[in-house]
């Protein structure tokens, strides 16, 4: 199958090669115990690590299935039929994941991807076109079928969410205009989940994302967010990265500052296991953009 990907990133991904030679150099030249952010993403995330520590499932840890599960229940009742659906979803900083288009790729006509590095963009690519060495998301989208009533049909969800993801982009979502040049059209539904913490470096930043991700939208499109709270750092294999601290309040209140309206905000207390990160509680939010936004 080939998937209509920008040019642009497959350019790019043509010297991820070299790119790689250059990060071994520059790794072993780092401090241990150095805080990673920024654009450290673009070379020292490694997706396969990410994947492993968090989503995992069956065979990973129990707090890292909470995590996921609660994210997975919030996303099937956000996304259920009859619930909220449309043309274009836009998933901002997807990193190497997938599980958070389980439910939307029933509602949606069309999912673009995106993220800010080119590493997850690949990690993505492979799943998509079932390429050696992909990861097996398999148990995740079983539980999805679950919920939705029929686990039996995973292998079709699996299929659906290959045929509705058209495009993967490389995003920021520090830039007044998160996918750069890219022609994309304005959005039903904006997706970014435990992305915009690991972004911003302050809360006016986190703001700032927070009007970028809503200027994606069309009046009335909703902006879907799962954030870590009180979040400071988390780890990647060996290496840590910068998490900018959140309360939920702040979380609302840059919502409202952006012209949306609050339609849910859903606190949990769970964690993940502190050997890997660092935080207390998520809310999982939905919003409206409001006609003057
Ligand atoms: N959404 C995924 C990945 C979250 S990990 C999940 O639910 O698991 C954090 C992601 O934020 C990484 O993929 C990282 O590449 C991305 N990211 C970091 N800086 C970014 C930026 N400036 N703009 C957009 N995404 C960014």
């Amino acid at each position: 199958m080939k998937l209509p990907m920008e040019r642009a990133w497959e350019e790019r991904v043509d010297k991820m090669g070299n790119h790689s030679r250059g990060e071994a150099e520059r790794s072993t030249a780092r401090m241990e115990g150095e805080l990673y952010k920024g654009e450290d993403y673009k070379t020292e995330f490694q997706p396969q690590n990410y994947l492993k520590t968090y989503y995992a499932f069956d065979s990973g840890t129990i707090a890292e299935n909470e995590v996921l599960k609660f994210n997975l229940n919030n996303l099937f009742e956000t996304f259920s039929p009859g619930g909220m659906g449309g043309d274009i979803l836009i998933d901002i900083g997807s990193g190497p994941t997938i599980y958070q288009l389980l439910s939307a790729c029933e509602v949606f006509r069309e999912i673009i991807m995106s993220d800010y590095t080119e590493l997850n963009l690949r990690e993505v690519d492979k799943w998509l076109k079932k390429e050696p060495g992909a990861y097996d998301w398999s148990p995740a989208v079983q539980y999805m079928c679950e919920l939705e009533g029929d686990r039996s049909k995973w292998q079709e969800k699996e299929a659906w969410v290959r045929r509705t993801v058209k495009r993967l982009l490389t995003c920021d979502v520090n830039q007044p205009r998160p996918l750069g040049s890219a022609q994309v059209p304005a959005a039903d539904c904006v997706l970014s989940l435990l992305a915009l913490e690991c972004a911003c470096r302050d809360v006016d930043a986190y703001r700032a994302a927070i009007q970028n991700l809503v200027g994606l939208l069309k009046p009335g499109g909703h902006l879907v967010t799962l954030v870590a709270l009180r979040c400071c750092e988390y780890m990647v294999g060996s290496r840590k990265f910068f998490v900018l601290s959140l309360e939920q309040e702040t979380v609302e209140k840059a919502l409202q500052e952006a012209g949306c309206q609050m339609l849910k905000c859903q606190y949990s207390p769970i964690k993940y296991s502190e050997a890997f990160c660092l935080n207390e509680g998520f809310c999982f939010v939905v919003a409206r953009k409001g006609p003057g936004a």
